[in-house]
């Protein structure tokens, strides 16, 4: 039953409409009227004004497949493709919404039928978060769903703990946020890993599939949580990771968008061994590039354009280093448009040929300089007598050849370096009091990193410990 993944997207939106929800389109990557977010990253973005009282809809239960992109801002999951079974930078989430209607009671209700009976999945390889001191949600599990105390484990807020679950979700700094309940699927004891809330959980046993947010506050800039005009509903399941129980599968990458993808990508490039972890990581990263440029992001030096260049040139480095003579990128698109299904894939279509030739435009401009870039960053790692790479080569590969700091950090993480970003941040500033001094007109080389500091500065200090996970 639904072997396909487009057949279980039909299969969640259809549970939700008989059950009263309006299905609404996904919205668009690039967050309407939101200058808080960069990308599109819950499927709940959308609705924010409704959730906040201040934009009213005919419907007060809605379901959505809703495309998001994880690859900067508050959740940034760039740094995990590729070092674990269930991240991705493009991803489909699944979710049913509820604008002051039905609340905690109803929302466990409808995630565990569809799950349980609909789905039939096992209920024995199943165990739920909730918050804290969230009572009520307990109760419900325990006494109206029937599922064991000890399956039922008690999570707070976290801050700071570095791969804890985390049971207050919040969009971004401001905005909507309440406590949360979440539903696990256990993969199995041969696979490694912890249940939440253990110092193993970031393994990829127990894995997250669906998170239900009960909607209460509004957070202010000054951290102040004013309560919502009516409590609310937003749950968010991703696609990919549902879409690996059902087809019997333990990694996202295993199912058929991914192996479509993968196959495709090696059969170009000639690459033999399937379970290449650079396969992955390109066939993760052609969705989140062709959808932006689908939804209107172009490559470029600053903000969201910059992102999206910075994905590119990780993907065009793995398929250099799987061989790549010629420009290979562009050429997965027709696959993706196949394997995402009519729907799903309709911006896209309609959008097929631009996004070719700006993949390809981009992959081509940066060939020109990646070989020399890569002898030079080889060289100077293999002169290396510390686990540290200096900012003043990392500034240089930026500089002269095109490489974003966090490329340049991903070739180190594969040989366990890390890069001094202190130091290349100061070879930044030198560089610019130079243009200035010489009364050049002055380029701004922080414009295009400062949207997404985390994923440039702080995200590959802390690639040793793998990038934040929250
Ligand atoms: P994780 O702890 O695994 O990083 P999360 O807690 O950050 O997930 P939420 O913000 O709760 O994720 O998003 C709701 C759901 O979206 C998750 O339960 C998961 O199924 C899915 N999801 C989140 N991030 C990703 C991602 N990067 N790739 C694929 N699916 C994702
Ligand atoms: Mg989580
Ligand atoms: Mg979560
Ligand atoms: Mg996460």
């Amino acid at each position: 039953m639904y072997q396909t993944t487009a057949a279980l997207r039909s299969a969640f939106l259809e549970y939700f409409r008989t059950n009263g929800h309006q299905v609404v389109d996904s919205s668009s990557l690039v967050p309407a009227n939101d200058p808080t977010l960069l990308f599109t990253n819950a499927g709940m973005n959308q609705f924010k004004d409704v959730f906040l009282g201040a934009d009213k809809r005919s419907y007060t239960r809605a379901t959505s497949s809703q495309r998001c992109v994880r690859a900067g801002g508050k959740h940034n999951d760039l740094d995990n493709v590729g070092y674990t079974a269930r991240h991705h930078t493009f991803f489909e989430m699944l979710g049913n919404f509820s604008f002051g209607d039905y609340f905690k009671e109803d929302a466990i209700k409808f995630a565990w039928t569809f799950l349980t009976e609909e789905l039939k999945l096992p209920t024995e390889r199943l165990c739920v978060t909730i918050y804290e001191t969230d009572d009520e949600a307990f109760e419900i599990w325990n006494k109206k769903i029937g599922v064991a105390a000890e399956n039922i484990i008690r999570i707070g807020d976290n801050k700071g703990a570095a791969y804890a679950s985390d049971n207050f979700w919040q969009m971004g700094d401001t905005g909507p946020c309440g406590p949360c309940s979440e539903i696990f699927y256990d993969h199995g004891d041969h696979i490694w890993g912890g249940r939440p809330g253990t110092p193993e959980e970031d393994g990829d046993r127990f894995i997250e599939i669906w998170n239900i947010v009960f909607m209460q506050y509004n957070r202010q800039a000054d951290g102040e949580m004013k309560p919502l005009p009516k409590p609310s509903v937003d749950t968010g399941m991703g696609i990919e990771r549902i879409a690996a129980i059902m087809q019997g599968v333990h990694s996202n990458y295993e199912i058929d968008i991914f192996q479509a993808l993968i196959k495709k990508t090696a059969e170009i490039l000639g690459v033999t061994d399937l379970e290449n972890k650079s396969l992955r990581v390109i066939a993760d990263h052609i969705r989140s590039c062709a959808f932006l440029i689908a939804d209107g992001v172009m490559p470029s030096n600053e903000g969201r354009g910059y992102v999206l260049r910075r994905i590119i040139r990780r993907a065009v480095r793995h398929g250099n280093k799987l061989g790549a003579t010629e420009s290979f990128f562009y050429k997965l698109v027709p696959t993706l448009i196949e394997v995402m299904g009519a729907d799903a894939a309709k911006g896209l279509t309609e959008t097929q040929a631009i996004v070719e030739k700006s993949l390809k435009a981009e992959e081509e401009q940066f060939a020109r300089t990646l070989e020399r870039g890569l002898g030079i960053l080889d060289a100077a790692l293999n002169e290396l007598t510390t686990k540290v790479l200096d900012g003043e080569t990392a500034f240089k590969l930026y500089d002269t050849y095109g490489f974003p700091v966090d490329l340049t950090a991903d070739v180190c993480r594969e040989r366990d370096i890390t890069v001094d970003e202190a130091g290349f941040e100061a070879a930044m500033a030198e560089q610019r009091s130079r243009a200035q001094a010489a009364g050049q007109f002055e380029t701004d080389y922080n414009e295009g990193l400062k949207i997404d500091e985390q994923s440039c500065f702080t995200g590959y200090t802390e690639l040793n410990n793998q990038a934040t996970v929250t």
